[in-house]
C-alpha cells in the first residue's frame, strides 16, 4: 500500500500525523504540495511524534501532466486531496490518468466564482466506474463526519427521519481581533453567499447570515447560530429517505461579525481582479496574504468546537429527537498534532474515509458521498481516533 497526501496546510498536517499513526493501514506515505519546504517541517514533525518518515515532494495540482507524472513516479494506490477546492477536478483527472482511489474534504469551486455544487464531481462518475476506480467525497467533520451521523441514524436509530438541522458550533478563543479557522479565501467566500435551506422538495434562498438562532450545545452551552448553505445539504437531501427539511447552522461571534461586515463593505472579500498600482490583484488573496494563517493559530486557540446533527424522525411508531455530535478541545489537538481543531475535526476523517478505500470497505467504482457507504466503522474508528461521538436523546416537541 502507497498513500499520497496533496496539501501540506493546516489540514494537511493533521492528515500527515493521522496517516502515520495508522501507517500499519497506509504503507508508504509522501506528502506533496506546491511549496516543499511546508512538506519537509511537517515531515519532521511526524517523524518526531510517530517515528514514521514520510517522503515529501513539490507539485502543482493544477497541472494535470504533472500530477500524473508523481504519480507514475511514486505509484500511490490512493490520493487524499486536502488542497484547496479549486483542484478537486484536475486531481480527480490525474487519479483517473494513473488508475488512483481519490479522496477530498470539500466540494469543487471556480476559482473565479464563489459558487460551489456536486454536478462538476458527480459527472465524473461514469469515468471512475469504468476505471474500476473510487472517488468518495467531502471526508471532513461537514461535510464528511455529519454526513456519517446521517447515514447511522438512518440504519440504527430511525425507522424514517423528518428533519436534519447541522450545528456546528466553535467556542474557541485565537486572541486576535480577526483570523479564520480555516483557509480565509474558501472561508469567506462561503460565509459571504445567501443562505439555502432545503425544504419539501424546494430551495428555499435567505439573505446571506439572515436567519438566526439560539441553540444550547452540549459542554459549550447557548451560542447564537446562523443559517448557511452548505454543501452536505446537496446530497443529503437525495439519500436520506423521506426527509422533510434539512438546514446548516454555524455559529460566529458578534467581534467576527462584525469585521466580516467591514471588510465586506469596503470591498475587501471581492474576488474578482482590480488593478493596483499598475498589476491586477484580486482583493480577497490579498486580505488571505494579511490575515493569520490558520495553520498558527493551534498554539494560541483555547476552548472546544461542538459540531452535530440534531435529527426528528420516527421509530418504533414513535417520535424520537436526537443530538449526535462530537465535542473537540483545541488545547487537546494541538498537544497531539500541532493543530487547532478545526484542521483536526477536519483531518481526522479524511485519514478514517482514505482508510475505508484503503482497507476496502468503501471501495466500489464510482464517485460516492459520504452517506451512501456503511457507517459502521468508520463511526468505530472516529472513537478510536480522536473524535469520540455521543447520542443525546431530547424531548419530542
Ligand atoms: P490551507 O490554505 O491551510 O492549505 C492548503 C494547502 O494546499 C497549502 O499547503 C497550499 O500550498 C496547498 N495548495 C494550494 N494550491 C495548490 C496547488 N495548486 N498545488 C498543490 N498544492 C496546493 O487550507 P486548509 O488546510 O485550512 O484547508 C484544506 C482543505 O480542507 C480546503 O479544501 C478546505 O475547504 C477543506 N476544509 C474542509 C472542512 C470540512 O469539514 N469538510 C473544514 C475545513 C477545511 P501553498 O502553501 O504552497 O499555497
Amino acid at each position: 500500500m502507497k498513500t499520497l497526501i496533496i496539501g501540506a496546510g493546516g489540514v494537511g498536517n493533521v492528515v500527515a500525523h493521522k496517516v502515520a499513526q495508522n501507517a500499519d493501514i497506509f504503507g508508504e506515505i509522501m506528502l506533496a504540495s506546491r511549496n516543499e519546504n511546508k512538506c519537509r517541517a511537517i515531515a519532521a514533525d511526524v517523524k518526531a511524534a510517530t517515528g514514521v518518515t514520510l517522503l515529501t515532494a513539490s507539485v502543482d495540482a493544477d497541472n494535470v501532466p504533472q500530477t500524473v507524472e508523481l504519480l507514475r513516479e511514486f505509484k500511490p494506490d490512493l490520493l487524499i486531496n486536502v488542497a484547496l477546492p479549486y483542484q478537486d477536478l484536475p486531481l480527480m483527472d490525474a487519479c483517473l490518468h494513473a488508475g488512483v482511489h481519490y479522496i477530498d474534504t470539500a466540494n469543487y469551486e471556480p476559482p473565479n466564482c464563489a459558487h460551489f455544487e456536486y454536478s462538476w464531481q458527480w459527472a465524473y462518475r461514469e469515468r471512475f466506474e469504468k476505471a474500476g476506480l473510487t472517488a468518495i467525497l467531502g471526508s471532513g467533520f461537514d461535510p464528511g463526519v455529519t454526513n456519517v451521523f446521517c447515514a447511522y441514524a438512518q440504519k440504527h436509530l430511525f425507522d424514517s427521519i423528518e428533519t436534519i438541522d447541522i450545528l456546528d458550533a466553535n467556542a474557541g478563543d485565537h486572541g486576535y481581533a480577526f483570523a479564520t479557522n480555516f483557509n480565509p479565501e474558501i472561508n469567506i467566500r462561503e460565509i459571504t453567499q445567501n443562505g439555502r435551506y432545503w425544504q419539501e422538495g424546494q430551495w428555499v434562498t435567505t439573505g446571506p447570515l439572515e436567519i438566526r438562532q439560539e441553540y444550547d450545545y452540549p459542554v459549550i452551552g447557548e451560542k447564537s447560530s446562523y443559517l448557511l448553505y452548505h454543501e452536505e445539504l446537496e446530497s443529503l437531501c437525495k439519500n436520506i429517505r423521506g426527509l422533510k427539511r434539512i438546514r446548516f447552522f454555524m455559529t460566529f461571534s458578534d467581534k467576527y461579525l462584525t469585521h466580516l461586515n467591514v471588510l465586506k463593505n469596503v470591498g475587501m472579500t471581492r474576488i474578482d481582479p482590480i488593478d493596483f498600482q499598475g498589476q491586477k490583484i484580486v482583493p480577497i488573496q490579498f486580505l488571505k496574504a494579511i490575515l493569520p494563517d490558520p495553520a498558527t493559530l493551534g498554539p494560541r486557540t483555547k476552548g472546544k468546537t461542538c459540531i452535530g446533527c440534531e435529527i426528528t424522525g420516527t421509530k418504533d411508531g414513535k417520535k424520537r429527537k436526537v443530538f449526535i455530535y462530537n465535542v473537540c478541545d483545541h488545547q487537546e489537538c494541538y498537544r497531539e498534532v500541532k493543530s487547532q481543531a478545526i484542521s483536526y475535526t477536519t483531518g481526522v476523517p479524511a485519514m478514517i474515509g482514505a482508510a475505508m478505500i484503503a482497507t476496502g470497505r468503501w471501495t466500489r467504482p464510482g464517485v460516492w458521498n459520504m452517506e451512501e457507504n456503511d457507517p459502521d466503522a468508520f463511526m468505530d474508528m472516529l472513537n478510536k481516533n480522536g473524535l469520540p461521538w455521543q447520542i443525546k436523546e431530547l424531548p419530542v416537541d
